[in-house]
């Protein structure tokens, strides 16, 4: 299909017939540029479908994308567009808008209530609240985890029946003022396990 089109012979994928062309590496990248321009980066859409044509593009043609990072092209284009159209985008998962700490909340259907696990960016561990608001599990969240991780480590640990995940920007931390008490100290010891745990699923 390729060679009918008038394609170099070098330029296509022997395996798969792919247009690995330099027109096409560009047309591929600026396509997406353009996507993330408006959209930005979400965890859960833009960005594994985005690593996946980075990760094609490295492994056919290697010399035309090293030390060229799309993510970064589309993060600046994404800033720049929306400072000039208002300061924040409207999707309400861009990674690139996500300044400061977010909490998450995945809700499991319990009867007529809900089970609400909860984690907030940066935080050691992940808690599940049961129907009447009482904690009644934790689980610990890898160091430095990111939003996918910490959403595989719940639903490993809660199951995948989620009903509803959401990000809720959290305000930022409150800094005490010279003489005030802090409210908690940092480095709490997290909260133990409850030991209702294997009991709940
Ligand atoms: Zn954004």
């Amino acid at each position: 299909m390729c060679l009918a089109t008038g394609i170099n012979v070098d330029d296509v994928d022997p395996t798969d017939g792919y247009n690995i062309s330099r027109r096409a590496y560009e047309s591929s990248r600026r396509s997406w540029v353009d996507h993330m321009r408006w959209d930005g980066l979400s965890y859960f859409y833009v960005r594994p479908h985005l690593e996946k044509v980075v990760a094609s593009w490295t492994r056919r043609r290697p010399q035309l994308i090293e030390g060229d990072d799309w993510a970064a092209a589309g993060a600046s284009a994404h800033l720049e567009y929306w400072q000039e159209h208002g300061g924040r985008c409207r999707s309400d998962d861009c990674l690139i808008h996500d300044a400061g700490r977010l909490r998450f909340e995945a809700g499991y259907a319990s009867g007529d209530r809900e089970r609400v696990a909860a984690w907030t960016v940066g935080e050691a561990h992940a808690t599940l609240t049961g129907p009447h608001g009482r904690e009644a599990d934790s689980v610990a969240i890898p160091a430095g985890a990111d939003e996918y991780t910490a959403l595989c480590t719940i639903m490993d640990r809660w199951g995948e029946d989620l009903t509803r995940w959401s990000r809720i920007p959290q305000e930022p931390e409150h800094q005490p003022a010279a003489g005030e008490a802090p409210q908690s100290a940092p480095g709490d010891a997290p909260p133990a396990p409850s030991d209702t745990a294997d009991r709940l699923f």
